[in-house]
């Protein structure tokens, strides 16, 4: 049993949906979900000019099987809300579900790497996990709420 958190994502017209969807799809396929944080929104980043801004939404749960099969069970969600299989990781999309936390594993496969590399910088991840789950840690000691603190500060 393993308490997670993990981040829905999109910046398409249908992105509210398929956010509920997924939530739905995610207690089927067996991530029993404790709390789910109000969505964050913001401009999007690195992205080419007129992209609509992302909604970000945290969410965190209980997994009782690896990180691995977890995000096999988020890449089918993905793409069952219409995702296509092959994109680039700078488009717009419906839905992207990625893992952020994983109890306190540390996970570096060629597929997976927990803590999600980016989820300590970027504010959009931050805030949204701060409304849910401010005392959860880092594996280097740091708690959400102090990680968002240092990059606000910045
Ligand atoms: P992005 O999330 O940056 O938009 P994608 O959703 O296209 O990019 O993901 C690209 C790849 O990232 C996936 O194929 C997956 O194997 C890999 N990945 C590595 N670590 C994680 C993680 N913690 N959560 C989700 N995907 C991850
Ligand atoms: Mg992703």
């Amino acid at each position: 049993m393993t308490e997670c958190a993990i981040m829905l994502g999109g910046n398409l017209p249908g992105t509210p949906e398929a956010m509920e969807f997924a939530l739905r799809e995610l207690e089927k396929g067996g991530f029993s979900v404790s709390k789910v944080s109000c969505p964050f929104y913001s401009a999007a980043v690195d992205c080419v000019p007129g992209t609509p801004d992302f909604i970000d939404t945290a969410v965190t749960g209980i997994w009782q099987k690896s990180a691995h099969e977890l995000l096999k069970l988020t890449q089918s969600i993905e793409i069952a809300a219409g995702r296509p299989a092959q994109h680039s990781s700078r488009e717009s999309r419906i839905l992207d579900i990625d893992i952020i936390l994983f109890g306190e594993d540390i996970v570096e496969s060629a597929e997976l790497t927990i803590p999600h590399p980016r989820a300590a910088v970027r504010e959009f991840v931050l805030a949204p996990l701060n409304e849910i789950a401010p005392r959860w840690r880092f594996p280097n000691g740091m708690s959400i709420r102090e990680t968002l603190e240092k990059i606000k500060s910045r």
